[in-house]
């Protein structure tokens, strides 16, 4: 059973509480879950849309070198 800041009122919560027992903001289950997945959705997103905008950059860098070398010749 972990504490946790409550997002409303900031004060510390059981994670296994309904509700928090100060402002009666929802705790449990749904919101902090659902941020968390979301959270970790975009972070593998941005990572992957990272890598892949990196390796465009090093394919389209090398077709530029290739068309270099045959534009010279
Ligand atoms: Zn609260």
């Amino acid at each position: 059973m972990a504490l946790i800041a409550c997002p409303e009122c900031g004060k510390q919560v059981s994670s296994a509480a309904p509700a928090c027992p100060s402002c009666g903001h929802p705790i449990a289950g749904g919101e902090i879950s659902k941020t968390d997945v979301a959270g970790r959705a975009v972070s593998v997103l941005g990572a992957w849309l990272v890598s892949g905008w990196v390796a465009r950059a090093i394919f389209v860098i090398v077709i530029g070198i290739v068309a270099i070398f045959l534009f010279s010749r």
